[in-house]
């Protein structure tokens, strides 16, 4: 679950996976399903908090 990651209305997404394999981010307060672009976008945010500056000036 991460939380505030809907882009339309802020609320807590989380991961679903349905019977074929696919698996969506959606959100549990409105029901949006993120598309692959915010999913990436979100993912990049999550790598690039968690990243120390000792890391960041190896790079
Ligand atoms: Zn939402």
């Amino acid at each position: 679950m991460m939380h505030k990651a809907c882009p339309k209305c802020h609320g807590d997404v989380y991961r679903q996976t349905w019977p074929d394999l696919t698996v969506d981010i959606s959100c549990l307060q409105c029901g949006r399903i993120l598309t692959q672009t915010e999913v990436q976008a979100m993912s990049q945010r999550v790598m690039a908090s968690k990243r120390t500056p000792a890391m960041a000036t190896a790079a």
